[in-house]
Parts: structure tokens; sequence; C-alpha cells
């Protein structure tokens, strides 16, 4: 089994260094002449603190550090809702393409490019059914922001002053809340039926003249597909209100079926969730935002076009809402996901929302009748994830979700999300994807079989995991900034001991 380095073995940048140890690739300040003059003033005073090391213990030192780590090139990571997919190594080569492009050029200076964005933005259109999409928002909160800010402008044009209720479904990513509040909407949550699915009792008594629009995703974050989709969307459409689609979740039916088919007027996409670019701890994303029909005009600009033959970065629609961005500094995940598409071809991607979808209820098959665990709300077939509740476990052995995860992680695994979505207890939350060999899914579904039975046996034993790993267990709230942790912290303690509800 693979396993991590230890933080308790002495990591070399960690002792200064045998004075005068010096990397051999560049050479001697004394043995090149020295051209330029750096005035006194932007001199420093005094020589930096910094270890004087060799090349091979400076590359021992990083090489140390990413054995530290986890990511998806070590090993399974079924983090759900993330889309942590395998990421193709054809992309980062093709990345480098672009690495030395300035965003002032000249337009004839950079016409390969400028025709990349542009095949781009006529793909993913074709691939959510959408008329037009903009490379414009650099993450997918971002892209959800410049949606909801789309949406209130359409309503403003057309003067409704006292429009101000954003529905957002009670799964949704806290980024559509967050979203909808930072545009200055309410918000108010739709309640999930006992199907797992939206209340359309709920949301057509909720719809009404003060409703912009609506935030969901589908398949939504418990994985099930929103059958309703169609009827959802002439409950809101009756009074003008839009349809926003979180597309973060696309990987499920890519390939199937399209957002823009099911009615929605506004998407954004993940290019680093579904589209194969590399992300996580924060890193550079990439989003798209694409809009049908009278909402393109909206779009954030400036978007490619075509004019006589040569392609130009200065397509703004006529009501766009502005830039989200300066620039394209994140051109190259675009690169990425560009190569990515390219490479499957449209067979590929058209198997990706069916493979997925296969991983996980190949995966539920394995842990379904797991003693401790239960799939709430329906027994229908998952699409590119599952959520399973370990609330039985936690009552029965005192072993909750969250020691399954640090359990997972000593046997070489990523955890599953957990406590996520918030309308199922003890949440684990699997995101298998396309990528995984069978075998890992059997692996995987093994150590979380085994560790349930430890549960049942010797639960003291899980208490204390991770034990493999370069940390071991920490304390979740103050492992976070404790001064920004703790409002939200109190709020989901208060909300788990049913004192408030945050419904509305
Ligand atoms: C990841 C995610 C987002 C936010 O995307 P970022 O690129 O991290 O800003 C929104 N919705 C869902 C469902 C997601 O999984």
């Amino acid at each position: 089994m693979w396993r991590q380095a230890k933080w308790d073995e002495p990591l070399i940048m960690e002792y200064k260094g045998n004075g005068g140890r010096i990397g051999t690739l560049i050479p001697h300040e004394k043995e090149i002449e020295i051209k330029l003059r750096i005035p006194e003033r932007l001199k420093r005073s005094k020589e930096p603190e910094i270890p004087e090391l060799s090349e091979l213990e400076v590359v021992r030192h990083f090489i140390r550090l990413s054995q530290m780590s986890f990511g998806v090139d070590t090993g399974f990571m079924p983090l759900g809702s993330c889309t942590m997919k395998y990421n193709p190594k054809v992309e980062e080569k093709t990345s480098e393409l672009v690495s030395e492009y300035h965003p002032l050029q000249d337009f004839d200076t950079v016409q390969g490019i400028l025709e990349m964005i542009y095949e781009m933005q006529n793909m993913l259109a074709e691939i959510t059914g959408m008329d037009q999409c903009s490379l414009q928002v650099p993450a997918g909160a971002a892209g959800e922001l410049a949606g909801v800010l789309m949406i209130k402008k359409y309503h403003e044009d057309k003067n409704r002053k006292n429009r101000d209720e954003m529905l957002v479904a009670d799964s949704a990513h806290g980024t559509n809340p967050a979203s909808a509040a930072m545009a200055g909407y309410k918000v108010i949550y739709i309640r999930t039926n006992k199907d797992g699915l939206v209340d359309i009792d709920v949301l057509r008594e909720v719809t009404s003249e003060k409703t912009v629009g609506f935030m969901l995703t589908n398949p939504n974050t418990l994985g099930l597909f929103e059958s309703d989709i169609l009827e959802i969307s002439k409950i809101l459409h009756r009074v003008d209100a839009k349809l926003y689609y979180d597309g973060a979740n696309l990987n499920g039916i890519l390939g199937v079926v399209r957002p823009g088919d099911m009615g929605f007027d506004v998407v954004h996409l993940n290019l680093h969730k579904t589209f194969g670019v590399p992300h996580g701890g924060g890193g550079p994303g990439a989003g798209a935002i694409c809009a049908k029909g009278e909402m393109v005009d909206y779009l954030p600009y400036p978007l490619v076009q075509k004019k006589d033959g040569k392609f130009t970065l200065d397509y703004i629609p006529s009501k766009s809402i502005g830039k989200i961005a300066t620039f394209y500094g994140n051109i190259a995940n675009v690169v990425r996901a560009y190569s990515y598409i390219l490479g499957l071809g449209s067979k590929g991607i058209s198997m990706i929302g069916k493979l997925s979808t296969l991983a996980t209820n190949y995966l539920i098959s394995k842990l379904k009748g797991v003693r401790g665990l239960s799939l709430p709300y329906s027994d229908r077939p998952r699409k590119h994830e599952v959520v399973f509740s370990a609330k039985q476990l936690l009552n029965e052995t005192g072993i909750s979700a969250n020691d399954i995860a640090k359990t997972l992680l000593d046997r070489g695994f990523y955890a599953p999300t957990i406590y996520f979505p918030p309308n199922v207890e003890e949440a684990l939350m699997i995101e298998p994807t396309e990528t995984e060999p069978k075998e890992v899914l059997d692996k995987y579904a093994d150590a979380i079989r085994q560790i349930v039975e430890e549960a049942y046996k010797n639960p003291q034993l899980l208490l204390n995991s991770p034990s493999n790993t370069s940390v071991g267990r920490i304390d979740q709230v103050t492992a976070n900034h404790p001064s920004s942790v703790t409002p939200t912290y109190r709020v989901y303690r208060l909300r788990s001991e049913g004192k408030i509800s945050i419904l509305k």
C-alpha cells in the first residue's frame, strides 16, 4: 500500500545547511560579470536567512513534501461533488504552449489561441445545449455570480424593482446561496421531498412575481436525476423567472442529456471538474458561463468572434454585465480542457455520463446492505455520485462518518465528502468518476466494509485514525482559522442539535 511520508521524519529544509553549499546549476555570483547596476536604495540591507543547500538536498525536500500529500495521481479520490477524475498528462504538455503570451498582444499575433477560445465557446455550447458560452469566469463560483448578475440585470431591464427572491435547492452547494446573497437577493430554500427531489408542491407555492430565478443542479447533490425538471422549468417560466444550472455536476449526464434541453436559461461549468483540469488546494480553475435565448445578451465580455476569417477578442453582448475577470489569465486551464475534449472526441465525451453512472451504481451494489449504512431517500439508480448515511452506525457503535473517512485515509484512499449535503445525516458522499478501474472500486468497497465491521467489534481502534498519514487526527474546528470558522461551526452545531432551522 502506498503510504504518505510522515511529518516526524526530518525535513531537509529544517536545518540551515552547511554554510556555503550551493546548487550547481547557477554560476556563483563572483564568477559572472554583473552588468546590471542595482541602485543602493533598492538593495536589501542584510542578507536573507535562507538555507544554503545543494541541489540534491533541495530536490529531496520537495519530493518529500509531495509524498506528504495525496492526489489523484497517488490514489483513489472519490470526493463527492468535486469530480476528482484523472487528468491526462497530455494536457500539461499542451498547456505549456501558451505560457509565453501577453494579454495585450495584437490579435494578429495570437490567432491560434483566439481560435481555441472560439472553438471552446462553441463546443461547450453544443455540450450544454445552450446558444453561447463565455470563458470569462475563472471558477465555478465566479460563474454562479456572473449568472446571477445576468439574471439580475435581465429583471432590472424589465423594471421589476420589487423582485428579490432567489430560490435555491436545500441540497445545493454553499456557493449557490452565497452568489445569490452577493447579488443582493433573499435566498429561499426549496425543500427536498421524501424521494430526494425538489418538492414541486413547495416550489409551486413559493414561486411568485417576486421570484428572480431558481438555482438548481441536475442530477442533484444526492446523485438523483430531477425527473420533474420540465415541470420545474414551466413553473419558473410562468412568472418569467430564470432557471439556473449549477454545472459542477455535469459529469453524470455528459453526453446523455443537456441542460439547454431541460429548460435551463443560464449554466455555469467547472472546466476543472468535468473537463479534466487538475484542481484542489485552491489553485487556479476555469469556468464557463453559458446562456440561452435572450440571456445571451447579458453574458460577460469579451468573447471571441470570427470576422472575415480572423479571430478577435472583442465581441461584447449588447446588454453585457461587463467583465468578470480583467484578462484570460487562467488560459492554460482552458487549453487543458480543450485538449481533454479533443482527446476524447465526441464519442469519448458521450461515454463519460454513462461510465461515471455505471461506476457509482457498481459501488452502490457493493455497499448496499452493509450493516450500519443506509441509502437515504430512494433506491433509484444514482448518476455521478451517491450519498450514504452512517447514522445507524453512529447510533449503534459511536463511530461516525468522520471516523470512517479518517480510517479510509489510513488504508491509502482519500476520504469521501462528509457531512454534505446537509439534508443527509452522517453523510458519506462518494463520487468515483469514470476514470477508476473496477479493481479500485472493489478495494474501496472492501475497505468500507472492513471498517464498518471493525466499528462493531472494536470501535476504539477507529477513533484515533489516521496513523499512517503525514498528519494524524486533527481538530476539525481549530485546524481552520478559529476566528473565521467559529460562527459557521456554531450554526452547524445548533442546526445538528435541532435548535435552529435554516430552511425558509
Ligand atoms: C465545486 C462546486 C462549485 C464551485 O466551484 P468552484 O470552482 O470551486 O468555485 C459549485 N457547485 C458545485 C455543485 C460544486 O461541486
